[in-house]
C-alpha cells in the first residue's frame, strides 16, 4: 500500500497542513474570528515534529497559549484553560478564543502507521511515541501501573485512555489514535463549554490527527470543528 492509500482509508478527508490552517482562517474569518481579535491555544503533542503545524498556525494567529501534552492530551485543566480565556482579548465588548487541540500519528511511504524518519537518526522511530508505548502495556495483558509522579503526564494519559479501552480489546495503533483524538475532543469541549460564557465570549474549537508522511509532508484530518457564539453553537465548515 502506498502513504496516499492508507492516508485516504485511514483518514479520509485530510487535507495538507497548509491548507487546513489557510481553510480554517477562512472559516473562522465567517464567524468573526480574525487575528487581531482572537487568542488561540494550541494543543499538539511535545514531540518536535509536530512543531511546524504550530508555527503554521502561529504565522497566521501571532503568539498562541501552549497546552502541549504527550499525544495532544488535554492536561492543563481549569486553572490553565482560565488564564487563557482571561488573556483573550476584549474587541467591540466581547472576547474571542480559538482552540486547535490535535493528537498526532506518522504514516511511512508504505502506509504502515507509525515509523518516521529524523534527522541523525540511522533507523525510523516512531511517532506517537507515547501511544505507541501506550499500545505495549495495553496489549500486553499485565494491568496497568498507577501514576508515577515522575512520570506524570504519561500516567495520566495511560489512566484517560486505558480507562475507555475494554480488558482484552485488540487495538491497533490507528485505533489508539483515534481513542486518543476522541477523548481530547471530549476534554477540550468540555472545558471550553464549562470555561466560556457566551453572553460575553465566542470560542472556537478545532480538533483532529496531525499526520506525518514521508519526506516531511504533514497532513491534518479534522474531527470536531465548532464554535460556541452568542446565538448558539455553529459548524465550521
Ligand atoms: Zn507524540
Amino acid at each position: 500500500m502506498s502513504f496516499e492509500r492508507s492516508l485516504a482509508q485511514r483518514f479520509p478527508g485530510a487535507i495538507p497542513m497548509r491548507q487546513f490552517v489557510a481553510a480554517s482562517q477562512v472559516a473562522l474569518a465567517h464567524q468573526g474570528f480574525l487575528p487581531d481579535n482572537t487568542l488561540d491555544c494550541v494543543g499538539l503533542c511535545r514531540d518536535e515534529i509536530c512543531v511546524p503545524f504550530g508555527d503554521a498556525l502561529r504565522e497566521v494567529w501571532g503568539p498562541t497559549f501552549s497546552f502541549a501534552s504527550l499525544a495532544g492530551a488535554v492536561m492543563p485543566g481549569r486553572t490553565a484553560f482560565g488564564a487563557f480565556a482571561h488573556h483573550a482579548p476584549l474587541v467591540g465588548g466581547r472576547q474571542r478564543i480559538a482552540c486547535f487541540g490535535f493528537t498526532h500519528v506518522a504514516l511511512d511511504a508504505s502506509g504502515e502507521p507509525g515509523p518516521v524518519e529524523r534527522p541523525g537518526l540511522p533507523v525510523p522511530s516512531t511517532a506517537c511515541g507515547a501511544l505507541v508505548g501506550l499500545l505495549g502495556e495495553l496489549s500486553s495483558g499485565e494491568p496497568l501501573p498507577g501514576p508515577d509522579l515522575d512520570d506524570l503526564e504519561y500516567g495520566l494519559l495511560r489512566e484517560r485512555l486505558g480507562a475507555r479501552v475494554e480488558p482484552g480489546a485488540r487495538l491497533d495503533l490507528i485505533d489508539l489514535t483515534m481513542l486518543a483524538h476522541r477523548v481530547l475532543a471530549d476534554d477540550l469541549g468540555r472545558l471550553v463549554l464549562e470555561g466560556v460564557d457566551p453572553s460575553k465570549m465566542d470560542a472556537a474549537v478545532y480538533t483532529g490527527v496531525q499526520i506525518h508522511g514521508p519526506g516531511g509532508v504533514e497532513y491534518i484530518w479534522v474531527g470536531d470543528a465548532y464554535a460556541l457564539m452568542a446565538h448558539g453553537r455553529v459548524v465550521l465548515a
